[in-house]
């Protein structure tokens, strides 16, 4: 008999957990709480490393449409320092497929494929601990029952208080994003300094960092070191007055560095947080987490990557392992909490790094981890 399966989210790792089941022939109920994929913007650019996103697309059958659709060449890098001087400027070989860039929204496209996901289904609530298995309570005040649910959901999950009453923490450093469209052709001389992939310039406590996707879209992250409430007097919607404040915080750099927020038309607040480094739950049978509800982390390349993955893993040992679901998913969770507490060890001891007092730290991370 086959068992009832929901996961709630369709990010990547949701996605990828629906697909890779549904390769195997096995149902699962997408809950997704956005009313279509197109409602909100996708969000900036993913490298998907090789032997963690690009093997989960392995596994979904998606490889080959993967490296159709990804930019290689986006792997390139270029840091300045606040001066605009180049102190790097790494450029991948024409063969490097290490960990080729990709829109988000083509990633999501290619692992929708054929998924039927049920869109505006937000969920509240997941109660374990029933007769009949695990109940799934919605918004619009319906609630239907599981064998598993897997919280694919996010930062700021609904299914992880059925498993752990952690939340995520502010780490001290706050994104905000903006974008510019058409850069070759409206902005020539930023599209020049962007290049092919990413430009990152190091300041004290602060960091400007150019992300280009494709045709021409380019996402922009002013990086810094701030309280949280950073913004009490800042009207964070009017567009003006929050470049002037980036303006005043990065004063003194370069122009045509600063020349990525003068020409930006909007921008996005993004405190960061985090989940405790090596967040782990005693097992509840019936319901799990993956990607970010499970181990939130710095953005620093390895979160929708690991997200995938798990997701990829998860499906396949439902699918194809001889267990039972719970052992299954209690073997899941052991090499996903095991993998996930490294990742996040890494990224965290990389975010003290690259938005430090001291810039030439970012530098030296940068030649640690890009091969010369
Ligand atoms: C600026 C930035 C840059 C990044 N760059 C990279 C990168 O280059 N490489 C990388 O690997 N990672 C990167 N990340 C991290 C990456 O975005 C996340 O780790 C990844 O998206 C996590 O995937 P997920 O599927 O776990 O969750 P999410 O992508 O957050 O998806 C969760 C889904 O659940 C849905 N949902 C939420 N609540 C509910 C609910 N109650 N009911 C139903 N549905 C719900 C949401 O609408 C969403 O669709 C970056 C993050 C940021 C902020």
């Amino acid at each position: 008999m086959r068992h009832r399966i929901a996961v709630v989210g369709s990010g990547p790792g949701g996605l990828t957990f629906a697909r890779v089941l549904h390769r195997h022939g096995y149902p699962v109920a997408v809950l997704e709480r956005d009313p279509a994929p197109d409602v909100r913007p996708p969000g900036g650019t993913l490298d998907l490393h090789e032997g963690l996103g690009q093997l989960a697309l392995d596994k979904a059958g998606l490889l080959e449409e993967f490296q159709a659709l990804s930019r290689p060449e986006g792997q390139a890098m270029r840091i300045l320092d606040a001066d605009g001087t180049v102190l790097r400027d790494w450029r991948p070989r024409p063969d490097d497929r290490a960990n080729p860039e990709i829109d988000r929204g083509q990633l999501r496209d290619l692992l929708l494929g054929p998924l039927d996901v049920q869109w505006g289904r937000s969920v509240t609530q997941v109660v374990p601990g029933s007769q009949e298995g695990v109940v799934v309570r919605f918004a619009d005040g319906r609630q239907e029952t599981f064998d598993l649910v897997v919280g694919a959901d996010g930062a700021w999950s609904r299914t992880r208080p059925a498993v752990s009453s952690v939340t995520p923490h502010y780490t001290g450093v706050t994104y905000v994003e903006t974008s510019l469209d058409d850069v070759d052709t409206r902005h020539p001389d930023l599209a020049r300094l962007i290049g092919d992939g990413s430009v990152a310039a190091y300041g004290v406590n602060r960091a400007l960092v150019a992300q280009r996707n494709s045709g021409g879209h380019v996402k922009v992250y002013a990086q810094f070191r701030a309280p949280l409430d950073w913004h009490t007097n800042l009207d964070l919607a009017d567009v003006e007055a929050v470049r002037s404040s980036l303006l005043a915080l990065f004063d003194g750099w370069a122009a045509p560095v600063l020349d990525l927020l003068r020409h930006a038309t909007a921008f996005v607040h993004r405190p960061l947080y985090v989940l405790p480094v090596s967040h782990t739950w005693t097992h509840v049978p019936g319901v799990t987490l993956l990607g970010d509800a499970a181990h939130l982390m710095p953005p620093l390349g390895a979160g929708a990557n690991l997200a995938m993955l798990e997701g990829a893993e998860l499906a396949e040992s439902i699918a194809t392992g001889p267990g039972d679901l719970d052992e299954a998913v209690h073997a899941f969770e052991e090499q996903m909490w095991a993998r996930a507490g490294r990742w996040a060890k890494i990224t965290t001891a990389g975010l003290e790094r690259l938005v430090s007092p001291d810039p030439a730290e970012a530098l030296a991370l940068f030649d640690e981890v890009q091969p010369s």
